[in-house]
C-alpha cells in the first residue's frame, strides 16, 4: 500500500498542506524550514516571470497555444524578427521552416473550417452520432 504521508505545514489559507514530505521530513519543499530560503527565491522568481510573461504577452497580443489564432499570432512575431535580421544561412533556414509552419497551420485552419460547416449543416445528426460513441 502507498505510504499517505502528508506535509505538516499549513497553507496560507490556513488549511493543512496535502502536498507529501520530502523523502525525510515532515514538509514538503515549500514548507520545510530548511528550504525556506530556496522556496522564497523560487516563489520570487515565478512571480517575476508570470509577471513577464503578462507584459509579454500584452506587447505582443499573444493570446496562448490552444487555438490556430493563437499559434499564427505567435508565429508571425518570430518571423518579423527574423526578416529584421541580417542575412545568413542560419536565419533563411529558419525563415524557411517558420514558412512551413505557417502553410501547416493553413491547413489545420481549413480543416477546423469545413468540420465547423460540416458540423453546421448536419447539425443535430452529427452531434447525437459523434456522442454515441
Ligand atoms: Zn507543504
Amino acid at each position: 500500500m502507498l505510504s499517505a504521508r502528508t506535509c505538516r505545514g499549513i497553507k496560507q489559507g490556513g488549511e493543512r498542506c496535502s502536498a507529501p514530505p520530502l523523502r525525510e521530513g515532515d514538509f514538503c519543499f515549500w514548507h520545510d524550514p530548511e528550504h525556506q530560503a530556496e522556496a522564497a527565491d523560487a516563489r520570487r522568481l515565478g512571480g517575476l516571470r508570470r509577471r513577464r510573461e503578462g507584459t509579454l504577452q500584452g506587447a505582443y497580443d499573444l493570446d496562448g497555444l490552444d487555438t490556430v489564432a493563437g499559434i499564427r499570432r505567435l508565429l508571425e512575431v518570430a518571423l518579423v524578427d527574423l526578416v529584421g535580421l541580417e542575412n545568413s544561412v542560419a536565419r533563411s533556414r529558419a525563415l524557411i521552416s517558420g514558412v512551413l509552419a505557417a502553410a501547416k497551420l493553413l491547413e489545420v485552419g481549413e480543416h477546423e473550417e469545413r468540420l465547423a460547416a460540416i458540423k453546421a449543416t448536419l447539425g443535430p445528426r452529427f452531434v447525437k452520432k459523434d456522442s454515441r460513441r
